[in-house]
């Protein structure tokens, strides 16, 4: 019989499949490598993995725990699988903007959400940064992961996504592409594949405009998951060769182009990354193999990139084709 003892050994070894249609007048081989394939649904649930272990064995996470982290999304998925298969309590503060789906998916897997208001200032006392750090605080057993300066999270990285990159493409890689959120999938993967191919593999991060990686301010955008106001330190520096800057209206055409020709239903910030590595690959050959990295599927988007209502509200509209979108406040 061939089966997994637990739901969390399934976490890792995600397929590679190649493009073949958005990629027309590339010469390179684009790869695009599913981290919806991972249970909960997306690269988060390898740093959830590797932080919960390293907790345990550094004793801050002890047998009938708490785990308190301020998340909305794909992380507090992973560590809600995690802690609910070793019998932790997980208390995830979200912001009121986000949606009720994102908060029913946690409670699905038995998670406690606690909501606060989005409209307060990070420093004051009902912001969800302080009320996380008030529950840690007041939580007997409490531990709070906190993704953004936790080395677990790029080395979880270093230790799966890397190796199976090398592994699976034989060594040919010779381009990673990835989204930058707290750095950790870039600053692992690529300091790993750097490592392994004594340097010759160029990393390339995609950032949303407006995002402090490609020099921005922080100025908002719509993509989830990536870009930052701040500089995390999960994010090295020093590992990326390049940060292209992508626009909402090129990451939500091409995130709808994945569905429509591919059939690789993603979200905003895999569309984000295909686009970056596009323009790379745009002055590659034929021996060149590019991997990009796909963090999340698109399922929880459906209200949003894949509504068209949604896009024309946020000044986005149909384009000629009828599925590709264009951004006509630009
Ligand atoms: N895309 C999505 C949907 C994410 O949730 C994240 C994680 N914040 C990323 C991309 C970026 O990954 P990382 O935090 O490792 O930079």
């Amino acid at each position: 019989m061939h089966y997994a003892e637990t739901i969390v050994d399934l976490v890792g070894n995600t397929p590679l499949v190649k493009l073949s249609r958005v990629t027309e007048g590339i010469e390179a081989t684009v790869l695009v490598k599913l981290e919806y394939f991972n249970p909960g649904g997306s690269s988060k649930d390898r740093i959830a993995t590797r932080i919960i272990d390293a907790a345990e064995r550094e004793g801050k996470l002890k047998p009938g725990g708490t785990i308190v982290e301020p998340t909305s999304g794909n992380t507090g998925v992973g560590l809600a699988l995690v802690a609910q298969q070793r019998g932790y309590r997980c208390v995830f503060v979200c912001p009121d903007k986000v949606g009720e789906d994102k908060r029913n998916v946690l409670t699905a897997y038995g998670a406690e959400v606690v909501v606060t208001p989005t409209a307060v200032a990070p420093e004051s006392p009902e912001s969800y940064y302080s009320v996380s750090d008030r529950l840690a605080a007041e939580i007997p057993g409490a531990f709070k992961p906190n993704q953004y300066s936790n080395p677990n999270g790029p080395l979880s990285h270093y230790e799966s996504t890397g190796p199976e990159i090398w592994r699976d493409t034989d060594g040919r890689i010779t381009h990673f592409v990835a989204g930058v959120g707290t750095g950790g999938t870039i600053s692992g993967t690529g300091r790993y594949l750097r490592e392994v191919s004594n340097d010759s593999v160029r990393i390339i991060g995609a950032d949303p405009v407006g995002s402090v990686y490609s020099g921005g301010t922080g100025r908002p955008y719509l993509v989830e998951g990536v870009g930052e106001d701040f500089w995390p330190e999960a994010y090295n520096p020093a590992i990326p060769h390049e940060i292209i800057a992508v626009t909402d209206a090129e990451s939500f055409d091409m995130t709808r182009r994945l569905a429509r020709e591919e059939g690789i239903l993603v979200g905003g910030s895999s569309g984000m990354a295909v686009v970056a590595a596009l323009k790379a690959a745009a002055s590659a050959g034929p021996d060149d193999v590019f991997v990009v990295l796909l963090p999340d599927g698109g399922r929880g988007y459906l209200g949003k990139i894949f509504n068209d209502k949604w896009l024309r509200a946020y000044g986005f509209t149909n384009s000629p084709s009828g599925h590709t979108v264009a951004n006509i406040l630009a």
